[in-house]
């Protein structure tokens, strides 16, 4: 894949805070690298892109975001392949999920060339925060809220463009307890579900909190309707094994777009197994469960990857999977991506945003 040129001006911290990491305990999310990258949309447009040194910013309490939550952001990673050039995985995808969410909340959508030369600048001037432990990366957060002030509902015509980056270690999930949900709802059909918009996230907090009283990890969504198809899990989508084919339900409004999901559905047939993208019914999981034709549940997710469920409580009953071998499909899928990732694959979709580090 050709690569842009970054020239986006960069003001330089005076002394790097890399000093203070501790690479071999990397709390997710805890550090953040020492630039972050800015643009406004302002007048109209939007204006040049700078990267200065991370810190805090001045906000008006009246700002739009504050009030009447005009927020989205992405997750993404990039990491140092094998010959030790920067990789960052699928950015065109992830800049139309950006702009999807953008217009779902009426706010200014970000060239896809502006999104990835700026994903680029940020990337190759803090590359030293890239960690180069199995399993780790550099986790960028590209963030977008209306920044104007004003106390009436409205549209805003100024928005903040961010992306800040944090080095993530290797994310082993340990296996998942789920509860299926039928009393609390994350989206509805025709809402924001789809969108990574900040609401979706404040609004789940209490169902899941919830759940975690009662012993769970996360709560497994169904539809606003009925409480009878499945959704999502928390902030991961998911998957099943049944009968040997791999199933998950189909996008609707309701659900987020993954491009771990997509990338998992594009990858399944080189590894041999059905796909079916489909409506997947809390009743067809009961079922399954009983007749022992499910062998496995995954979350997947940007973070982890693929994330082990261990239990689906369903009606009040805990179903259990035994733990996911070598040979399960959700542990082969999770090493063929991050081979292929890495180098030590071919990247056969063209998923890879290669940035050569001088010198190799
Ligand atoms: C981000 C997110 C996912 C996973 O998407 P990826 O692109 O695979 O990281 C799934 N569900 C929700 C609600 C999310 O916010």
């Amino acid at each position: 894949m050709t690569t842009l040129t970054a020239s986006i001006p960069v003001e330089r911290i005076a002394k790097s805070r890399i000093s203070e990491v501790d690479f071999n305990n990397l709390e997710f999310g805890k550090y953040i690298s020492d630039h972050m990258l800015v643009v406004d949309f302002l007048n109209g447009k939007w204006q040049e892109p700078k990267i200065v040194p991370f810190g805090d910013i001045p906000m008006s309490p009246a700002m739009l975001s504050l009030h009447y939550g005009q927020s989205v952001f992405e997750g993404m990673k990039a990491f140092k392949n094998k010959d030790g050039n920067i990789c960052i995985f699928r950015p065109q995808k992830h800049s139309e999920r950006l702009n999807k969410s953008l217009a779902r909340m009426c706010m200014s959508e970000i060239p896809e060339e502006l999104f990835i030369q700026s994903l680029h600048a940020i990337v190759e001037t803090d590359q030293n925060w890239i960690p180069t432990s199995e399993g780790s990366s550099l986790y960028l957060r590209p963030v977008v809220f209306a920044y104007e002030p004003r106390l009436g509902v409205k549209i805003a015509d100024h928005f903040k463009f961010f992306i800040l980056t944090s080095p993530a270690g290797a994310y082993f999930s340990k296996p998942t307890r789920l509860k299926v949900e039928e009393t609390f709802v994350r989206a509805a059909e025709g809402g924001t579900g789809f969108a990574k918009c900040a609401g979706n996230y404040g609004g789940a907090f209490y169902p899941t909190q919830v759940a975690r009283q009662e012993g769970f990890d996360q709560v497994l969504w169904t539809d606003a309707k009925e409480h009878k198809y499945i959704d999502e899990a928390g902030v991961m989508n998911v998957m099943f094994v049944i009968d040997g084919k791999l199933i998950t339900p189909r996008l609707t409004t309701a659900l987020l777009d993954g491009v771990t999901r997509d990338s998992i559905l594009k990858l399944a047939p080189q590894l041999g197994i059905t796909v079916e993208e489909r409506k997947v019914s809390v009743e067809e999981i009961e079922n399954a469960f009983k007749k022992g034709t499910i062998t496995e549940a995954f979350g997947s997710g940007t973070a982890a990857v693929v994330s082990p469920i261990a239990t689906i409580n369903i009606h009040g009953i805990d179903y259990n999977l035994p733990a996911a071998g070598p040979d399960s499909f959700q542990v082969r899928v999770k090493e063929k991506l991050n081979n292929m990732r890495l180098g030590f694959e071919a990247d056969t979709f063209g998923w890879n945003y290669v940035i050569p580090v001088n010198g190799q």
